[in-house]
């Protein structure tokens, strides 16, 4: 199922020529928020390759910046790539290394390759110099080595307030990578951490700690985003001064990215903060827990990153070829039932009696282990309102309308023969006759119908909100507008109707609604009150190379 990529192949060079027994991965988010299909990447594929390898596979927070960091995006991160079903074999904290890494970065100062600056940040950054221009030496860049210990000691101990003095890599100021010229290692940042609380006030930097955390857990292959390309020499660089015994190697792949979804946290919390969405799980948002919340089944997002592959370069993917995933998976796992999103009254005037069983409808047409239901028929259904045509129809048009007749899907052809409106001048009830003969499954076949609509009958039907959702980002502006103004006003309907009675939602549970789409059960529903989410319209545009066409 999976495109096989370059990573394999490294790695099966490696276990071939004995460098290592079994590969280690890890997936290192950072706990500043919620993980998105982007991560289901480095999630599955980091995941797949330990398994697949007979190897080990980490989660590790990435947690050495406290000022952003919370306990409750961990555990929501947790929650998250479970549900993916990416199970870990270790779960471990970067802040769980800071006296390992503080000691990394005294050897480093033992050794004269790092100092205490006491430059402020924009010195340092007026001072780097630019990809034409060197960067220039820090006046503190030739401090003794004492000195340097007996600082660095005290920047641990509290000596310091924020920002008075880091500690950086004496490297090379003129190197054309401008990540090597003399990068900070520890900051002064007293603040609480959500792991170590209050025992440390200084922190590592992003490119000292990564590299040491994946040294320490043994890490042999790790897999970043192309951004890190050029940070690979300063990877290389912490891991052979700091003398790891183990030396992880980074290898790069292009990020999963989505046209016209709003992907990044920094992105997502914005819209969380600024109310557009409804929290980090809103159906509208890519986050993992949006999607599970949608009703998109994880075994889809695995199937979607598989075929994708591990690319060595970044570019686009349309959101359709993921909805075709969906639907793939869902047509195969989903049951199919009626529901009407927006109801139209109809009478039937030559009904007499009560209410009865017309058949007993199968829920799935390829896959009969999914059993029946009793579909009823009587005086009074609910049909789509877009289903009925109160003015004169052209020929194209293939479905109910004055003098029209179509199939109610299991039951019987109607005809309609007059409508009523509301004081607004809209449909109120369309009044119909039905015939008899043309029961579904009688064999009728002396008329054709005008169509096929499917349909509830009113006393058996139960009530029901159904979310209907657009893309957050209106595709059509302009992508250098700025978010705000390209979100689609339109991007969640809710709609009041009804769907079959005598069939239980639980929360998360799936189905087809014929016409209308795949939908799951969202968690605000109550017993009486069911709320459906649209995860996946029907129908899409897309083709995926080499897929079979669906019935
Ligand atoms: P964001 O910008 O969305 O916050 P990030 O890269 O800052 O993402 P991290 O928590 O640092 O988020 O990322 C954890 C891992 O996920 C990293 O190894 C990163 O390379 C990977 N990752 C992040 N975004 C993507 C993406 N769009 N596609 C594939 N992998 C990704
Ligand atoms: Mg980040």
């Amino acid at each position: 199922m999976e495109n096989k990529h370059f990573i394999r192949t490294i790695i099966e060079n490696d276990l071939k020529s004995g460098k290592h027994e079994r590969p280690i991965t890890r997936f290192p988010p950072e706990p500043n928020g919620f993980l998105h299909l982007g991560h289901a990447r480095a999630i599955i594929m980091n995941h797949n390759l330990a398994k697949d390898y007979r190897g080990t596979f980490n989660l590790r927070f990435d947690d050495t910046n406290p000022l952003t960091e919370d306990a409750l995006f961990v555990e929501g991160m947790k929650e998250d790539i479970a549900w993916l079903g990416c199970h870990w074999d270790n779960l471990f904290f970067a802040s769980d290394y800071f006296e390992e890494m503080y000691e990394r970065a005294m050897v480093l100062v033992k050794k004269g390759k790092a100092y205490v600056c006491d430059l402020s940040a924009e010195d340092i950054k007026a001072t780097r110099g630019d990809l034409t221009t060197p960067g220039t030496d820090s006046p503190y860049r030739d401090r003794r080595v004492e000195e340097n210990i007996r600082l660095f000691e005290a920047m641990r101990a509290g000596a310091f307030e924020d920002g008075a003095c880091v500690l950086r890599a004496k490297i090379d100021m003129a190197s054309p990578n401008m990540n090597m010229r003399d990068p900070v290692i520890y900051r002064i940042q007293h603040s609480s951490h959500h792991n170590t609380k209050d025992a440390w006030c200084i922190y590592p930097m992003y490119d000292f700690a990564h590299p040491l955390e994946d040294a320490i857990e043994g890490i042999t292959h790790s897999l970043c985003t192309l951004e890190f390309e050029d940070h690979r020499p300063i990877y290389d660089w912490y891991v052979e001064h700091c003398e790891m015994p183990k030396v992880p190697r980074q290898i790069e792949f292009g990020k999963l990215i989505i046209a016209h979804q709003v992907t990044g946290k920094r992105f997502i919390r914005q819209l969380v903060e600024a109310g557009v969405v409804d929290g980090w799980d809103d159906p509208r948002l890519i986050t993992l827990s949006g999607l599970r919340r949608r009703g998109v089944p994880p075994e889809a997002i695995h199937r979607f990153v598989q075929a994708l592959g591990l690319p060595k370069t970044e570019g686009e993917t349309d959101v359709e070829m993921f909805n075709e995933y969906v639907r793939d998976v869902m047509h195969a796992t989903a049951p199919r039932i009626h529901a009407v999103l927006d109801p139209l009254k109809v009478v039937i005037t030559n009904y007499e009696g009560d209410v009865e069983t017309v058949m007993n409808a199968p829920f799935h047409k390829d896959d009969e282990t999914f059993g029946a239901r009793p579909v009823h028929f009587g005086r009074e259904l609910y049909i789509e309102r877009s289903d009925f045509l109160p003015d004169k129809p052209d020929k194209h048009w293939k479905r109910l309308s004055l003098g029209l007749e179509v199939r109610l899907m299991h039951a019987y052809f109607i005809r309609a023969e007059s409508f009523d409106t509301d004081d607004r001048g809209q449909v109120e009830t369309v009044y119909c006759t039905y015939d008899k003969r043309t029961k579904s499954g009688s064999g009728f076949k002396e008329r054709k119908p005008n169509g096929t609509i499917h349909f509830l009958e009113a006393t058996s039907a139960k009530t029901a909100t159904f979310h209907l959702f657009e893309n957050l980002v209106d595709p059509d502006k302009d992508d250098s507008l700025p978010l705000e103004a390209r979100l689609n006003p339109h991007s969640k309907q809710a709609f009041s109707g009804f769907v079959e009675a005598g069939v239980p939602f639980e929360e998360g549970d799936a189905f087809q609604f014929t016409r209308n789409g795949y939908f799951a059960v969202d968690r605000d529903a109550s017993e009486d009150r069911p709320v459906f989410n649209r995860v996946v319209a029907l129908k899409s545009s897309f083709k995926a190379p080499g897929r079979k066409k669906r019935t």
